[in-house]
């Protein structure tokens, strides 16, 4: 049974020093112990820590980050970025779509990420028509995260109308549409595709209360029912807010909370225009508010009421969204600087029996992250995947600090990236640095680049 022994780690049960990890065949910890004995296991040099949770993506946008940042109107928003992106997804072919997703996955690998959530929509060929395989694209997923190395739960996305009240979707949304039958046979090709994948699961995603009605809602979860993960969009624009008052009178959060039984398997992502008495309900139902910093900051969406939420004991997670940023350091610092700048006041999401800001942020984002993927991950302990990472113990702010305040010097001070290894399910996917796949991803990348600006 292959050992590992950590000088430092953060476990679940908190710091510890001399730490012996042994890993199971199918990738699971069956022993973790602090004050143990080093013999016959490899020696990590540097700082064991957990491997973070990515609870939201769309791995084709990676390929036009960055590309959006030019002015075209003094009014440019989340609406105006949507156009570019429709303009591309209008054109990728299978092959590039895995070929993106395995270069974003390994950037994610190299960023801490150790298993993500893909809130997967584009399903159809280039004129919306099903695939011979309709399940063709979500398996180019699954592909490049298993060549990657990645865990990944797989949200197909039910995504049926363009607006409030089931209006009919436009010709930019036709890779987009299922109908609930048409979703529901997706569903049971892919769990078949995905049973064989340890690190693999599926998960139920709506794309937004834009694109389903309340009938397709309740009809999908009947028919699913289970333990299965549930994704949604729900409150990322003031517009979509607007929208949704003209349609119903309610809000995002409010009608959704007084027509759906919300629980714990529910990720509400980008609950950003959350008022009170929403973020009340939030919290009290365990949900995961899927907070996903940079992109948010990016489309000029709003800060999300994380102070009150967390008070509240609300659970959220992170998620690098449309990957203008993959960085776990950069969400997080993120997180925090976000409710700064708005409250004018230092050190805000806080626990009373936890004033360091970087464990709060850290511990939250794992236990949310894992939630919302619903796989065994986001801490060391026996039972869980042996997702980690390992920084460099040598760098002089990590070297000097202890505990929490290494977390803290990590997250709030650190220019350059610090992670040197990371493994996934008992397998070392990056070694100082490096991904045993990245030079050839990385060339073909540049080929699907060249070939969508052409
Ligand atoms: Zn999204």
């Amino acid at each position: 049974m292959p050992a590992f022994f950590a000088e430092r780690a953060l476990l679940a049960t908190g710091w510890a020093n001399n730490v012996r990890l042994e890993v199971g065949a199918d990738g699971t910890l069956t022993q973790v112990q602090a004050e143990a004995s080093a013999e016959g296991a490899e020696r990590i040099s540097g700082v064991l820590l957990p491997g973070m949770p990515n609870l939201h993506s769309h791995a084709f946008q990676r390929a036009m980050a960055g590309l959006a940042e030019v002015a075209s109107n003094p009014n440019d928003s989340f609406w105006t970025w949507r156009e570019l992106m429709y303009g591309m997804v209008g054109k990728l072919s299978p092959e590039q779509v895995e070929i993106i997703a395995r270069q974003l996955y390994i950037e994610m690998l190299k960023a801490g990420y150790t298993s993500v959530a893909e809130f997967h929509y584009v399903h159809h060929d280039t004129n919306g028509q099903p695939y011979a395989n309709p399940a063709e694209l979500g398996l180019s997923i699954s592909r490049a995260a298993s060549s990657a190395g990645i865990g990944l739960t797989l949200l197909p996305v039910l995504y049926s109308h363009s607006g409030f009240g089931g209006q009919p979707p436009n010709a930019g949304q036709r890779r987009f549409i299922h109908s609930t039958d048409s979703y529901l046979d997706l569903q049971t090709r892919l769990r078949s595709a995905l049973a064989g994948q340890s690190t693999q699961r599926l998960g139920l995603c709506f794309h937004s209360l834009r694109a389903v009605t309340a009938g397709q809602i309740s009809d999908v979860l009947s028919a699913e029912g289970g333990s299965a993960p549930i994704h949604i969009h729900i409150a990322e624009q003031q517009k979509e807010v607007d929208d949704c008052l003209a349609w119903s009178g309610r809000r995002p959060l409010q009608w959704l909370y007084e027509n759906v039984a919300v629980d714990n398997r529910w990720c509400l992502v980008h609950a950003t225009h959350a008022e009170p008495d929403e973020v009340a309900l939030m919290a009290a139902s365990g949900a995961v508010a899927g907070l996903c910093l940079t992109t948010e900051a990016n489309l000029g969406d709003g800060i999300f009421p994380a102070v009150g939420y967390l008070a509240q004991g609300g659970r959220f997670g992170i998620g690098s969204d449309s990957h203008v940023s993959l960085s776990v350091v950069e969400e997080l610092r993120w997180l925090e600087y976000g409710q700064r700048l708005r409250d004018t006041r230092r050190n805000r999401l806080y626990r009373s029996d936890q004033p360091m800001i970087g464990r709060t942020v850290f511990d939250g984002a794992l236990a949310g992250g894992a939630q919302a993927l619903g796989q065994p991950v986001g801490g060391l302990a026996p039972g869980l995947r042996a997702d980690w990472l390992v920084l460099d113990g040598e760098d002089p702010y990590l070297a000097n600090a202890q505990g929490d305040a290494l977390l803290n010097r990590w997250l709030f001070a650190s220019s350059e990236n610090l992670i040197r290894h990371v493994m996934v399910a008992g397998k070392w996917v990056i070694r100082e640095g490096r991904h045993l796949e990245e030079q050839r991803t990385k060339s073909e990348f540049s080929a699907v680049l060249r070939a969508l600006a052409a």
